[in-house]
């Protein structure tokens, strides 16, 4: 029987002096030995402060030791980890901390104006821990609090199959929905991450991406405790401070999205030699097959590509290193213990997991394996609908090739229902990028009558005087797309409203023309 909190008792046990974690802005160096040790203080603090296992405790923090030191806390303790994205906005913070009925808050100055101004509208907080510094008036400082406790771990029944975590989704098709993953979800998906990575305990990682979403921390940073790895925290995504850390402390693994992969390219120095690092993960949202490329050739090192979801722990496919070239564009197969279908999707949902379709047919991407959550915190409908017939059911629309690799080509919430056929945005998005002057662009349909449905591209442009009639005999020319696919209107943005992870929120756009 195993919970989160053994994987680090166990690394503790087997490899006390071996470096665990460094943090270096605030210049923090811990082995296995004492990172236990500062968990369990922090345990028992918990519990003196009244928080009892099944408790929900939410941080509200940036990528930092205490975030991390609280997830194993919690887990020792048996009470529920909420970890938040600390981007969030103040009403959006209330509105996680009252869904998920949290009892403890952990926050610090980042995040201090955002907490205070959210005060009245937090309804089941009891507690709250600061982390930098002099606390608010109403809250206590997470230091002083740990400072007197004993090291010893403390005596709590945390079974296999009590809840560990609710992790928000990103929010990019509506509001964010609470994942339940239980302790046997995580460690088994870890498990996974350790085969798929050929991660050993000589491997020191960096952790640049946030802690508070499941990718860095369920893909990455669990699996480097399990095996006695170090982790390296980088509290901000300065591509200089990226690169700094990458050399001095001879990182050897990292992950980074597109967005941050971008940043460190257009920062690397000529000539850019890195010889500790051996790969470099990326995946949560798109990735652009030339920039994997030029991450490639600029490090010298092997890439490797995740695709998942919240959900599901979160990766539920892999592209290896050697696979990139040949299948540039496929998120690549099933990670070990998953299974994955391609089902046919109908007009009525949830499609049906058993109504599966051939090799290259476009449908719903459907999966089981060991990540999967155990529903949707307080969502009974939601949690049905998206687990129907025991299939998780992504939302996302894909087709298997000949060879068992599977490709993406958008979400079903932006599937147009023209009323002729599907029309999937991101084909008539990669035709419009192929105009000189457009930076961005996010097609969206619009329905205008019962039955009747328009297309309109936004467009961020270079040229601010971009005609319409241009753009229309562009993608006309182009012979890519058949008619019914050609939008009926085109609107220049000056940018287009993202979730901060990066994902377009079409929803966003669909308003503003329904306005
Ligand atoms: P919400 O469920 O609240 O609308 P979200 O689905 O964006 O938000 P996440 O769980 O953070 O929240 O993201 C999962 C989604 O991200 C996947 O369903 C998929 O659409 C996209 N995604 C993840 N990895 C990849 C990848 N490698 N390539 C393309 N898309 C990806
Ligand atoms: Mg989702």
């Amino acid at each position: 029987m195993y919970n989160i909190g053994n994987i680090l008792e166990l690394a503790a046990a087997k490899y006390p002096r071996r470096q665990a974690l460094v943090y270096r802005p605030k210049s923090q160096f811990w082995t296995y030995d004492q990172w236990d040790g500062h968990v369990n203080r922090l345990a028992n603090a918990l519990l003196k402060l009244g928080i009892n296992k099944g408790d929900t405790i939410s941080t509200y923090l940036g990528n930092c030791s205490e975030l991390v030191s609280v997830l194993f806390a919690a887990a020792k303790i048996g009470a529920v980890f909420n970890p938040i994205n600390c981007n969030l906005s103040s009403g959006e913070l209330s509105f996680i901390l009252n869904d998920a009925q949290a009892k403890l808050l952990v926050f610090g100055s980042t995040g201090n104006k955002r907490v205070t101004g959210s005060l009245a509208r937090i309804k089941t907080v009891q507690h709250y821990l600061y982390v930098d510094g002099s606390p608010p008036g109403f809250a206590r400082s997470y230091y002083q609090l740990c400072a007197s406790q004993s090291a010893i771990k403390p005596v709590v029944e945390v079974s296999e199959n009590d809840w560990f975590s609710i992790i928000y989704t990103s929010g990019t098709t509506g509001k964010p929905k609470g994942v339940i993953h239980k302790h046997r979800d995580i460690v088994d998906h870890s498990m996974c991450m350790i085969q798929s990575q050929k991660l050993s305990y000589q491997d020191r990682g960096l952790s640049v991406d946030p802690l508070y979403h499941a990718a860095e921390l369920h893909c990455f940073f669990l699996p480097r405790v399990h095996v006695g790895a170090a982790s390296i925290i980088a509290d901000s995504s300065d591509p200089k401070l990226i690169l700094q850390l990458l050399e001095e402390e001879k990182i050897t693994f990292m992950f980074a999205d597109p967005a941050i992969c971008r940043l460190i390219i257009q920062n690397a120095p000529e000539g850019c030699c890195l010889p500790s690092l051996r790969l470099l993960a990326n995946g949560g949202a798109p990735m652009p097959h030339a920039l994997a490329a030029k991450c490639r050739e600029i490090f010298k090192t092997d890439i490797l590509h995740l695709y998942g979801m919240t959900e599901m722990g979160p990766a539920i496919t892999v592209l290896y290193p050697e696979e990139l070239e040949a299948k540039a564009g496929s998120v690549g197969k099933p990670l070990i213990n998953h299974q994955i279908r391609v089902v046919r999707l109908n007009a009525v949902y949830p499609s049906d997991p058993d109504d599966i379709l051939a090799p290259g047919e476009k449908g719903e991407v459907v999966v089981q394996g060991v990540g999967m959550m155990q529903g949707y915190y307080n969502r009974p409908e939601l949690t049905a609908e998206a687990m129907y017939g025991g299939w998780y059911h992504t939302g996302d629309i894909g087709c298997f090739d000949s060879e068992g690799y599977l490709w993406l080509s958008g979400r079903r919430d932006d599937v147009i229902f023209s009323g002729v056929e599907n029309v999937y945005p991101e084909e008539i998005e990669e035709v419009l990028l192929d105009h000189p002057d457009v930076v961005e662009t996010a097609v969206v349909g619009v329905e205008k009558r019962e039955w009747e449905t328009e297309i309109v591209a936004f467009i961020v442009s270079r040229n601010k005087l971009l005609a319409a009639a241009e753009v229309n005999s562009f993608l006309k020319e182009s012979e890519k797309l058949a008619d019914f696919k050609i939008p009926g209107e085109y609107r220049l943005v000056d940018k287009l409203p993202r979730v901060t992870t990066g994902k377009i929120q079409r929803r966003q756009l669909i308003k503003k023309i329904k306005k």
